[in-house]
């Protein structure tokens, strides 16, 4: 079974704001919201400190509690890959969800219902990659079917170190940060 993920190397990030542009076009994503964002952090410790510059998102969890505290069904799984998806017909807003994510990953859009991260679901589908992935200058972004051992991801994560966010959480990331 495909497992999505995204390997993010965050030695290429520039924090140049193109995928947070790209995603806000592609997906009409309202004024004042944003399905992905840049952290800068200093990790390490002295004397080798170092800024890590990070593309966030929604994490795609393995175990995501968004899904599991939705009483409608709209925030699901979405097979194959595991892309964790909302469908804005069912979403009622009550947002359970939001209040799940340890990764303040989602909002409620104008028209009433939770929205995030979708993988750009629709590329993909068309056999294109994610926005955001697409435009990256520095080609820090890489997405692709973790399951796959050829796939750029797999051969990335086997090749160099990496971190997920808050994996004390227990959500099982499927955005991992190459170190
Ligand atoms: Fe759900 Fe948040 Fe994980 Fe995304 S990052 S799957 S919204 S818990
Ligand atoms: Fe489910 Fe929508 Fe409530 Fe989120 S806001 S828990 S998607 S009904
Ligand atoms: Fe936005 Fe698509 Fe990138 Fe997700 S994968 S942050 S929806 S451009």
């Amino acid at each position: 079974m495909a497992r999505y993920v995204m390997v993010i190397d965050t030695r290429k990030c520039v924090g140049c704001q193109d995928c947070v542009a790209a995603c806000q076009t592609e997906n009409r994503v309202p004024r004042g919201w944003h399905r992905d964002w840049i952290v800068e952090e200093s990790r390490g410790e002295f004397p080798s400190l170092r800024l890590e510059i990070r593309s966030e998102r929604c994490n795609h969890c393995a175990r995501p509690p968004c899904v599991h505290c939705c009483p409608t069904g709209a925030s699901h799984v979405e097979e194959p890959g595991g892309v964790v998806l909302v469908t804005p017909q069912q979403c009622i807003g009550c947002k359970a969800c939001l209040a799940a994510c340890p990764y303040d990953a989602r909002f409620i859009h104008p028209d009433g219902y939770a929205d995030k991260c979708t993988f750009c679901a629709p590329r993909i589908a068309q056999g294109l990659a994610p926005a955001c992935v697409a435009v990256c200058p520095t080609h820090c972004l890489h997405f692709g079917d973790v399951e796959d051992p050829l796939n750029a991801v797999s051969q990335l994560l086997k090749s160099r170190a990496s971190h997920v966010l808050l994996p004390e959480a227990g959500t099982q990331p499927c955005i991992h940060y190459l170190t």
